[in-house]
Parts: structure tokens; sequence; C-alpha cells
């Protein structure tokens, strides 16, 4: 997505430990606008699949997957996050390594929001080692709904989180993927 990618060579940062600072338009401050755009190519992605929830993590997908929302006319259910799972007769639940922090979460959706009949469509900001969404797809299977498929913003190819999903017969549809990045810039693929 050109506009996506133009945003993200104008205004990203790199910082260390191989983490993308997007805060002006997509991680702090957000750009509705651009949000919309991203929406609307998610939509022309999968509309043929029959989409009956969006799916994601708190917090930062969560914006995203609300715009793309609009279009597929459908739910969004995010996965919370919490140190420990309580009440974990109602909830899905399971563990992820967070990327940005270093640390293991739970996270957890109430069973009363994932059904299976439900074709599920996962929604992120970013896919760096694939441990999000690994769990996202982890709480779809324990409900018995059927995943169609990632919708990501942004993937860090070569930290290949995204080749091992797709090994496995995840369907991911990234709409920048950056190919290298360090103090000397950005390489974004096709670019
Ligand atoms: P993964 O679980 O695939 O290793 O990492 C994905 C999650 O970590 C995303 O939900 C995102 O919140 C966060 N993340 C991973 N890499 C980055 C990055 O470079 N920049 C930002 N802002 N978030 C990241």
């Amino acid at each position: 997505m050109q506009q996506l990618k133009d945003r993200i060579l104008k205004e990203a940062a790199v910082a260390s430990g191989h983490v993308l600072k997007v805060d002006s338009f997509l991680n702090h401050q957000m750009d509705v606008a651009l949000f919309y755009e991203i929406g609307k190519e998610f939509h022309r992605l999968f509309k043929q699949d029959g989409i009956t929830k969006i799916v994601t993590v708190e917090a930062s997908g969560i914006g995203i997957a609300c715009l793309a929302a609009l279009f597929f006319k459908v739910p969004v259910v995010f996965a919370k996050k919490q140190k420990t799972a309580n009440l974990v007769e109602d909830v899905y639940t399971t563990s992820v390594s967070s990327f940005t922090h270093g640390k293991l979460y739970d996270i957890v959706i109430s069973k009363e929001f994932l059904n299976p009949e439900d074709r599920i469509l996962l929604i992120d900001d970013f896919l760096a080692n694939g441990c999000a969404l690994n769990g996202l797809r982890d709480l779809v299977e324990q409900a018995e709904a059927t995943l169609v498929g990632a919708g990501i913003v942004i993937e860090k190819g070569f930290q290949g989180g995204g080749d091992q999903l797709r090994a496995e017969g995840m369907r991911i549809e990234s709409l920048a993927v950056i190919e290298k990045m360090d103090k000397d810039g950005i390489v974004i693929s096709g670019e």
C-alpha cells in the first residue's frame, strides 16, 4: 500500500532492539484517515471470505480493526492482556511473549464472543516474531472457529515470524514489509 509505505519512509524511526517507531500515525497519534484506507485495503483483500468477526489484541490493533470492521460490517473482538487469567472457565486464554516489552502475558477472550460458526480475520499493527498472531490463532482454535487469515499493517520480514506462520498454512496479508532497518535507514519490500 503506497500511502503507508511513504509514511513509513518519511516518519518512522528505528529504535534499539529492532523496534520501528511509528508513533506519529500508528502507535500513539493515530491518522484515522490512513486507518480508513488501511481498513478499505483489508476489505479488498478479504471481502470474498465470509468474515463474521475481526479479532485483534489491545491496544494498538484496536483502532485499525475498528476502521476495517466498518467495511466488513462485522464486530471487533479484542483480546485483553492480563498478567494472570482469572475466571478461566468463562474465557479462552493463552500465553504470549511480548516483543516490545520482552515478557510473558496472558491474552483472554470471553467465550461468549467467539463461536464455532465464526469466520475470523485477525488484524494487528505489527508482525515480528509471530507470537501475537500465534496466540490469537490459539484462541480461535480453542473456540473451534474458522481462521480465515490475518491482516497486518507492518511486517518486519527479516524477523521471520510471517514466514513461519505462512509455512504453517496461515494466510497473511501485510500492507508493508520491512526487509531491513538499521541506523542507515529502512528498506521496504517493493520500494
Ligand atoms: P510478534 O508477536 O509478532 O513478535 O510482535 C508483534 C507485536 O509486537 C505487535 O502486536 C506489536 O504491538 C509489537 N511490535 C513488534 N514489533 C514492533 C515494532 O517494531 N514497533 C512497534 N511499535 N510494535 C512492535
